[in-house]
């Protein structure tokens, strides 16, 4: 039976829950407390109406209300949301069921969208006429349409107009923990949408900040620190690896070479060719290659293998902006290393080739450009070889290693060997794993890296110079090509000076007997009695020298000219100058050498002429000498006292010394 008192402390509750959830919902924002349900939501809202019709239930326990009677949730479209009770028992479904015969008060409520109680007389359907069934609609709170009814099944007779009220109050209760709900999910996505937008807004903050600071460095190294170090905060479990296809030695280790050959750089592989995101694995094998492309193109891939890392559409597009960003800045500071690189080289060449010009003797051009190499390649040893085709073979003419030059190699033997063949530089990383030719300089100095080049002059192999280290390894690509350069500039250099100092040879050598010519006796006298204290001049003239002429023919006369040029040079020391003064007049300077010596040397040629010539001729010695006391020093009063003292010679019968 039922106990008004119970149902007035049941209203009373009911409306204190529905209060209490109003002032909850007056503190949410007037925006949040505006939307509601639309018809349109119907579809979608059974879960909803399920669990707000559980709250309900649960803040109802100990309400002994509606003595117990069951109660159901009922959707517009006619299905049963949520029950309390054994509602089957009592028929009550059947009362939701469109089909049901006659009048129902769950089609009532729904229906004709008010409160409905139907005696169990009224009832058509012969399942329902045991039992009194109440139902009331529920409206939404600002669009006005029925969302939901609340149905209950009473036995015959028990309800009446109070028992109604109070299912209009659960109802009422009900229809407050609905709207909780809604503005719970509301919310929820609202805060969902809002974490997202948020979240978004500091990964832009954070990219820009990283694009700002990439695009300050200049140098590659630091692009690359920045990279890792970017997505080292926003991924700590994460593992990166940078894969580049370009030749560029790191020193960072996670930056490696992308090796097309390697079986587990497929994915990498594929990312590089296509210049898109690839992805493959799950859960922690999942990872990701994204492609480091720039303007000009794709330089790398980035990989991150996630190892679980939560990773979302959000993150995906955040690595790839900085990765594109990351592309652009890379091929940025690696025009600019190549720039440097190309401007410090061409600086470098300027220099050697200003240096190498300045100095035309052989043994300073090629000393400067060995320390220059050694310096510009930070190399161990440097040679620089020349090639002698009459003597068929290398020899060192410069080199860091006193005891290696003038070492001389047969023209087919080692890496000179093969640049002759070749006429093409070489760069080699290891001697010791790769041995493409036996090197005795190699060998010797126990180096292991090399770059070398053929000097070339007129397209034709005229030298070659080998740079050496160590270390394997030593030697970039960039090295060999400057190397190829700069023996450019050496070789020309080269050819340069050994042309110079052919030239000068020719100039003051006699052709004929291969003395000095006069006008460089004359210089180097001069240059003598600036200097020195004292010196010494014989006159040689060959006697009746016209008479073998006559006799023999001047072939025969040449050739006596040059036995007694070689008799000259074999009796003088290697300080002594001797030269061709004229026709068949020879002159010998003796530096700072006494009257007493001089004449020897003069009485010595006399003899040996006399002795060794075939045909026999005699010659007549001048001699003069000339001391910083004297009162008037030059070359021409040297000769003049000798030719006067060898006109006394010939005066006195020739074949004889006479001092002037
Ligand atoms: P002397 O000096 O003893 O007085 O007699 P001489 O016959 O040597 O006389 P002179 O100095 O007048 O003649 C020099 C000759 O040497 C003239 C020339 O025919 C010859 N002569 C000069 N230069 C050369 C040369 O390069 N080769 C040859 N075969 N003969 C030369
Ligand atoms: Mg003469
Ligand atoms: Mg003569």
């Amino acid at each position: 039976m039922v106990q008004p008192r119970e149902n007035l402390d049941s209203v009373r509750h009911h409306h204190r829950a529905a209060v209490e959830l109003k002032r909850a919902t007056d503190d949410l924002p007037s925006w949040i407390a505006g939307q509601d349900l639309t018809e349109a939501d119907l579809p979608y809202i059974h879960e909803l109406l399920q669990k707000s019709f559980g709250d309900w239930v649960e803040q109802s326990e100990g309400f002994p209300w509606l003595s117990g009677w069951p109660i159901a949730l009922v959707h517009p479209d006619y299905t049963e949301v949520a029950v309390t009770g054994a509602s089957a028992n009592v028929g009550l479904p059947v009362s939701w069921r469109r089909e049901a015969a006659g009048p129902t008060a769950t089609g009532m409520a729904l229906e004709s969208c008010r409160p409905a109680l139907l005696r169990a007389e009224e009832h058509e359907h012969s399942a329902l006429r045991s039992r009194d069934t109440l139902a009331v609609p529920i409206f939404s709170r600002s669009t006005g349409f029925v969302c939901a009814a609340i149905v209950c099944s009473a036995p015959a007779g028990a309800a009446g107009a109070g028992e109604l009220k109070l299912l209009q109050a659960a109802a009422l209760h009900f229809k407050s923990c609905l709207y909780r709900r809604f503005e719970h999910l509301f919310v929820e996505g609202q805060l969902h949408a809002s974490n997202r937008a948020r979240r978004e807004d500091r990964r832009k903050d954070r990219l820009l900040e990283i694009m700002r600071r990439m695009n300050d460095h200049i140098d590659v190294e630091n692009v690359l620190a920045e990279v890792f170090s970017s997505l080292e905060q926003m991924y700590p479990t994460c593992r990166t690896n940078l894969f580049l296809s370009q030749d560029y030695s790191s020193i960072n280790e996670r930056v490696q070479p992308l090796a097309f050959h390697h079986q587990d750089m497929d994915l990498c592989w594929r990312a590089f060719m296509d210049g898109e995101r690839r992805e493959d694995g799950i859960g922690e094998f999942r990872r990701i290659a994204f492609p480091l492309a720039g303007k000009q193109g794709v330089y790398g891939v980035l990989r991150l293998d996630l190892s679980a890392e939560p990773f979302d559409d959000l993150d995906m597009r955040f690595v790839s902006t900085l990765t594109s960003g990351a592309g652009t800045a890379f091929e940025k500071a690696r025009m600019h290393e190549q720039a440097n690189v190309l401007i410090g080289e061409l600086r470098l060449i300027n220099e050697l080739t200003q240096r190498l010009n300045s100095s035309l003797r052989l043994s300073d051009t090629i000393q400067f450009a060995t320390s220059e190499l050694m310096s510009i390649f930070n190399a161990d040893f440097c040679f620089i070889m020349q090639l002698d085709m009459q003597l068929n073979h290398f020899s060192v003419i410069s080199s860091n290693v006193p005891e290696l030059n003038n070492d001389v190699f047969s023209i087919d033997y080692g890496f000179c060997g093969v640049m002759l063949a070749t006429k093409e530089p070489i760069i080699l990383s290891d001697y010791h794993s790769a041995t493409p030719v036996r090197s005795r300089l190699l060998e010797s100095t126990r180096s292991r890296s090399l770059i070398a080049s053929p000097l070339l002059l007129n397209g034709e192999v005229i030298g070659a110079i080998m740079v050496t280290h160590r270390q394997p390894n030593h030697f970039s690509y960039e090295n060999y090509k400057l190397l190829q350069v700069l023996s450019a500039h050496i070789g020309l250099a080269v050819s340069n000076s050994s042309l110079h100092a052919e030239v000068r040879r020719m100039v003051i050598t006699d052709n004929l007997t291969g003395l000095y010519a006069r006008h460089y006796l004359n210089e180097r006298i001069q240059r003598k009695q600036e200097k020195d204290a004292s010196g010494s001049l014989i006159v040689v003239d060959i006697d009746h020298f016209k008479k073998i002429n006559d006799t023999y023919g001047h072939q025969v006369g040449d050739a006596i000219l040059i036995q007694v040029s070689s008799i000259i040079r074999s009796a003088i020391r290697e300080s002594d100058i001797a030269a061709r003064w004229g026709g068949e007049e020879l002159a010998i300077y003796l530096p700072q050498l006494s009257l007493d010596q001089t004449l020897k040397v003069a009485e010595r040629i006399r003899s040996r002429v006399e002795e060794e010539t075939a045909p026999k001729v005699t010659v007549s010695c001048g001699v003069s000498e000339w001391s910083a006391g004297d009162e008037r020093i030059s070359v021409e009063s040297l000769f003049y006292r000798a030719d006067m003292a060898l006109y006394e010679a010939k005066h006195q019968g020739r074949n004889c010394v006479t001092v002037g």
